[in-house]
């Protein structure tokens, strides 16, 4: 094994997790390079005891001193975005240059962090005669963040840096297919300077989910992962009186109208839907094609043929989700799709034990078949064929999802048309992957994310804190109202 036995991360301590553990896979070669405990609640609770103990400490240094931490974090992981990103491609699968990537949107969402101080000063008004009134905001205490196995290093960072400059403090549950990415990023947290107790790592699955869920000292808890998980994790947290945000799956549909420009149409949308081996919440998994829109399917092909893996292709995470995406592939042929494009059976050589689903293109996918409907989360996009604008959308606003959406096209009334009728968060005009760039705010709509507001950008903020409203009188004098 080439990484020892996976720890927790209690108090800024390596601290066993027990001895029910699980392998981790290198899934581009199929080798066992760790193993990750499955912990219990146990680990849960003295996880919750050290973040509780850290908070008071944490959250009475005033914010620009605790930004101060996340000034040098971003520093370090500039300085050491090589070695992110060779362990998040090592782990999860993806290509160096998009585990690069990764690593840049964790840099810019710390950057964002570093801006709270000018974000978050409060607001006062003198209300009445000599009273004036003001807000400011409160961190809730110790929090929790649950995350998927498709970026390592991004997700865990869409919250624990607002979360913590904030005053809070954290206990993080990461994937425990993609566990060592999350324990780098402690280690940096620790020399940057982030105080001991302030975040916490505890590995697991199922148990320590729902520990985190019903644990009485847990403030909030953000989960990002499948509809399925959020919905539990959503339904229980907030059952025990929590706040919560869960952002959830994705089906994301892409417009394709006869006008848009052929090669930024076809680029972008196989970027779209092989990028990170398609194992992104926003990767293209349905394309509408409205009208004669052969030629621009026609170049589609061709750029995917160009997509190799091993080279400019990932694998995907597991032989499980290999297995389950060849199946969507199978089911849809077998009840009378086209395949333009088969990545079924994908063999790398010298790496013959991976996990590689090349870059699959269907054509004639009817809105009525599984592979329509559902998240395939694989390098795999359907056409479906429809005559006016309006059926797409129809076909876009039928899907429980709402993630993403984006129209190709030259005409701005036609863009502003689905930008307007689309039923999604985020939405792309000619292009294919539209994650908003901080200060935007990331989330979408729909069963893609319960609980309210964003989990980047401006409205972390209201997530991450509680307002408190002080209301003051100093001058005797002063005459009074009804209100004073
Ligand atoms: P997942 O739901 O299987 O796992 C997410 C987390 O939940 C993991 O930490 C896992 O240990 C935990 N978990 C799994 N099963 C559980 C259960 N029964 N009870 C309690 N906890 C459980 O998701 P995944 O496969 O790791 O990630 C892929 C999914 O995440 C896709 O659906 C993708 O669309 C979604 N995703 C969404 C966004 C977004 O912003 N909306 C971003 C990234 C990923």
């Amino acid at each position: 094994m080439k990484y020892p036995i996976i720890t927790n991360f209690i108090n800024g301590e390596n601290i066993t997790g027990g001895n029910n553990l699980l392998d981790v896979y290198n899934p581009q070669t199929g080798e066992i390079i760790s193993k990750v405990p499955l912990s219990n609640s146990l680990s849960v609770d003295s996880a919750v005891a050290a973040a509780k103990e850290a908070f008071p400490g944490w959250s009475n240094l005033p914010i620009k001193e605790r930004v101060q931490v996340f000034y040098k974090y971003k520093q370090l992981l500039e300085r050491h975005k090589d070695e992110l990103a060779a362990l998040v491609s090592e782990e999860n699968g993806k290509t160096i240059s998009e585990s690069e990537a990764e690593v840049l949107k964790s840099v810019e969402v710390t950057e964002f962090a570093c801006s709270l101080p000018q974000l978050t000063f409060g607001e006062i008004l003198e209300v009445s005669n000599g009273v004036e009134c003001r807000s400011e905001f409160s961190p809730l205490g110790v929090v929790a963040c649950i995350t998927p196995f498709n970026f390592p290093n991004m997700v865990p960072n869409w919250t624990l840096p607002n979360a913590l400059v904030m005053g809070n403090t954290m206990v993080l549950k990461p994937s425990e297919q993609v566990p060592l990415s999350a324990m780098r990023l402690a280690e940096l947290l620790k020399e940057a300077g982030l105080p001991d107790g302030v975040f916490n790592i505890v590995h697991g699955a199922q148990e320590v989910v729902e520990s985190i869920c019903d644990h009485p000292d847990i403030q909030a808890v953000s989960f990002v992962g499948s509809t399925r998980v959020a919905k539990i994790v959503y339904k229980r947290s907030t059952a025990n009186l929590k706040r919560a945000l869960a952002l959830g799956g994705a089906k994301n549909h892409l417009i394709v109208l006869p006008d848009a420009n052929v090669e930024m149409t076809a680029s972008n949308v196989a970027v779209s839907m092989s990028g990170c081996a398609g194992q992104r919440c926003m990767a293209a998994s349905a394309m509408v094609a409205v009208g004669d829109v052969d030629h621009i399917i026609e170049k589609l092909c061709e750029e995917a043929r160009n997509i190799i893996p091993g080279k400019n292709l990932g694998s995907v995470i597991s032989a499980e989700a290999k297995l389950r995406i060849e199946n969507y592939i199978n089911e849809a042929e077998a009840q009378g799709a086209k395949i333009l494009v088969d990545g079924r059976g994908a063999i790398v050589d010298g790496c013959e034990e991976g996990y590689y689903v090349g870059p699959t293109i269907i054509d004639n996918v009817t809105p009525d078949m599984k592979i329509a409907r559902e998240e395939v989360f694989g390098p795999v996009i359907s056409i479906l064929r429809v005559s006016t604008l309006d059926e797409a959308i129809k076909i876009e606003n039928s899907s429980n999802y709402g993630n993403a959406a984006a129209v190709f096209t030259q005409s701005g009334g036609l863009a502003r048309y689905v930008a307007e009728h689309a039923s999604a968060g985020m939405i792309g005009v000619n292009i294919g992957v539209p994650v908003p760039r901080e200060p935007f705010a990331f989330g979408g709509w729909n069963e893609s994310r319960f609980g309210t507001g964003d989990i980047t950008g401006k409205s972390s903020i209201e997530f991450w804190t509680k307002q408190k409203k002080i209301t003051t009188k100093w001058n005797p004098e002063a005459k009074s109202n009804w209100m004073s």
